[in-house]
């Protein structure tokens, strides 16, 4: 009897370490974020443990009268939220929703246009993911590394030539808007479906602060709801296509990509876009004011941020090049020692074998901003990440300032009720 506990309690005691670490850490990942309270309660709900597969009122199982009247709910309140005509909340994760996408508008064989990896893009944008997959004949845009952004100019030509079905846009390092505006003449004329991916600026646009994808001609738009949207993970499909479209999208979620869709995670979601109605303006018009500073900072204390002749950027994410101290493993290596928490990432220049030892970092400054961070702690980050990389100081001595920096930062905002994060319940005695 009980002769594996051991195993069990050293998995939840690493999973409170785990806890431990990152409320003493400053999280920059640029696709994480921490959840509200209220939402993370419904992941213990008995909707995790139960299935609903296709679409409210027409499922296939029993046991399904709550579950129906909260998937209504959320799908309204998604609506709501990005003023779209159709959505689908049903993706488990941005890249299923992805999936789900390409399955409905594309066959095999057939041309998309998406950005590069080095441009930024996904990896479920990329031969070697989902694109590829479903053989379809990938054409990239060019990349502009003065604007970091799609070449317009370049790219209206590839697009002319090459007439793709689909044209992807949106990328992981997401620094500018889209220029939809600029290609939507193009697209028209080549009559190329719009798909806009907003997995990284999701909460952005939610909060009416970077671009918008509907207005601005894109007919769908996939998501994941955990990075800039703080939500638990997971993915959604908004659309603003006609009927015949859209009936192929939900058929590419179900029974394309998926059979069950993760109940618990879905009413999570819907508590956080009822949220994002409420606070997400404030909190996207902050997680940019956050970005700009942290970038501006760091640039004077002689990083080599790019984007500089637009201000760096737009977003909550910023890159830097960071060759010439020591490269981007490197440098995300040692800051991680100093419980500071982000990633390396390819730069325009690097082709995809360098992935593992790029030129650059990425920064998000979505959590700690949703942690209260302001302009003050943003100066104050700044200088955390100069002593950890430019002047080598002992990590030892920064982890304490860290912790210090963390410690009036501990209650997440932007959300109902008033909680620490990281009171979890213990439901074992
Ligand atoms: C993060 C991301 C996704 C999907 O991510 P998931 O981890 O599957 O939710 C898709 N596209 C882009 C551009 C992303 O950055």
């Amino acid at each position: 009897m009980n002769s594996n506990i051991k195993e069990a309690m050293e998995i939840r005691k690493t999973a409170m370490e785990n806890n431990k670490f990152f409320e003493d850490s400053i999280p920059l990942i640029a696709s994480e974020n921490i959840m509200s309270p209220l939402a993370m309660e419904m992941l213990l709900t008995d909707f995790g443990f139960r299935y609903a597969e296709g679409l409210p009122h027409h499922r296939y199982y029993q046991g399904n009268y709550y579950v129906d009247i909260m998937e209504e709910k959320v799908t309204e309140l998604a609506k709501r939220v990005f003023k779209a005509p159709q959505a689908d909340p049903r993706p488990v994760s941005g890249t299923n929703a992805n999936q789900a996408v390409t399955f409905a508008l594309l066959k095999t064989g057939e041309k998309i246009a998406a950005p590069n990896l080095s441009g930024g893009g996904h990896i479920s944008a990329a031969k070697f993911g989902t694109l590829g997959f479903r053989g379809l004949d990938i054409h990239n845009y060019p990349f502009d590394e003065n604007t970091m952004s799609i070449d317009v100019d370049a790219s209206i030509k590839m697009l002319k030539e090459e007439k793709p079905k689909v044209a992807l846009v949106g990328q992981s390092v997401f620094l500018f808007p889209a220029p939809l505006k600029e290609l939507r003449d193009t697209f028209q004329e080549i009559g190329s479906k719009v798909w806009y991916d907003g997995a990284h600026v999701l909460g952005l646009i939610a909060g009416g602060k970077f671009q918008d994808p509907l207005r601005e001609g894109a007919d769908v738009i996939t998501g994941s709801t955990h990075k800039t949207l703080p939500g638990p993970q997971h993915g959604i499909v908004i659309g603003n296509t006609d009927d015949d479209t859209w009936k192929k999208v939900q058929r590419g979620v179900f029974p394309g990509v998926l059979s069950n869709h993760h109940l618990n995670t879905m009413a999570a979601l819907g508590i956080t876009l009822s949220e994002t109605l409420d606070y997400g303006a404030d909190y996207a018009e902050k997680i940019i004011q956050n970005a700009k500073t942290l970038a501006e900072e760091l640039h004077s204390l002689g990083f080599k941020v790019l984007g500089e002749e637009r201000g760096f950027t737009e977003s909550h994410t910023l890159v830097a090049d960071v060759r010439k101290n020591g490269g981007g493993k490197n440098v995300a290596e040692l800051l991680e020692k100093c419980h500071i928490v982000l990633n390396k990432n390819l730069l325009p220049w690097d082709d995809n074998k360098k992935s593992q030892d790029p030129s650059g970092i990425r920064i998000g400054t979505q959590e700690v901003t949703r942690l209260g961070f302001d302009k003050s702690e943003m100066k104050q980050l700044a200088e955390l990440i100069y002593r950890a990389i430019i002047k080598n100081e002992d990590s030892n001595k920064i982890i304490e300032d860290v912790k210090e920096l963390k410690i009036n930062h501990k209650k997440v905002k932007y959300c109902y009720g008033d909680f620490e994060a990281y009171k979890y319940i213990e439901l074992y005695k």
